[in-house]
């Protein structure tokens, strides 16, 4: 299957109730031949906004930070572990992450990337698979909010962009 046909199956999904209160699908974003996959949680409000991924608050700083590392955002596939907003943002329930997670298996599976980053300890569910290396790092609002986690936030996106120079 085609990431394209993959989108269109993610924007007409109902395998779990997120859908209901959604306004777009989110499938993710990025290049077919990025090395790096970033998964987070899910989407939040402005992302069902415009069907992007990480376009709020917390996603320009992200972009920001993996910038000033050389990481462009244009060449890593963003994405999160369910595709539609909750309701109020809450934490996606355990039977919604696993109706979502073929999505994220297949992203895997379509991008082959050499390194997952697990954004923040929501993302722990992605699916682990055989030669690829994962790499948890705080949640870019966490570390947008705290002083002390961004500073661990810049060391762990420094030692990100070092072994993505050693791939
Ligand atoms: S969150 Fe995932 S499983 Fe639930 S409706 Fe959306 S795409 Fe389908």
């Amino acid at each position: 299957m085609s990431l394209d046909e993959l989108n269109m199956q993610i924007y007409g999904c109902k395998r779990c109730r997120l859908w209901q209160g959604a306004k777009h699908g989110v499938p993710g974003e990025g290049p077919l031949n990025a090395k790096v996959m970033l998964v987070g949680q899910n989407p939040g409000a402005d992302e069902d906004e415009t069907g992007r991924p990480f376009v709020g608050r917390a996603g320009k700083f992200l972009t920001k930070t993996l910038a000033e590392y050389g990481i462009k955002r244009e060449d890593v596939f963003i994405t999160n572990i369910v595709k539609h907003v909750s309701p109020e943002n809450r934490k996606p329930f355990a039977d919604e992450v696993a109706a979502c997670l073929p999505y994220l298996r297949a992203q895997i599976s379509i991008i082959k990337p050499k390194i997952i980053v697990l954004l923040g300890a929501s993302a722990k569910d992605t699916p682990r698979m055989e030669g690829i290396e994962y790499f948890e790092v705080i949640h870019p609002s966490a570390a947008m909010r705290f002083t002390n986690m961004r500073e661990k936030f810049r060391q762990q996106i420094a030692q990100l962009a070092k072994q993505l120079q050693q791939n």
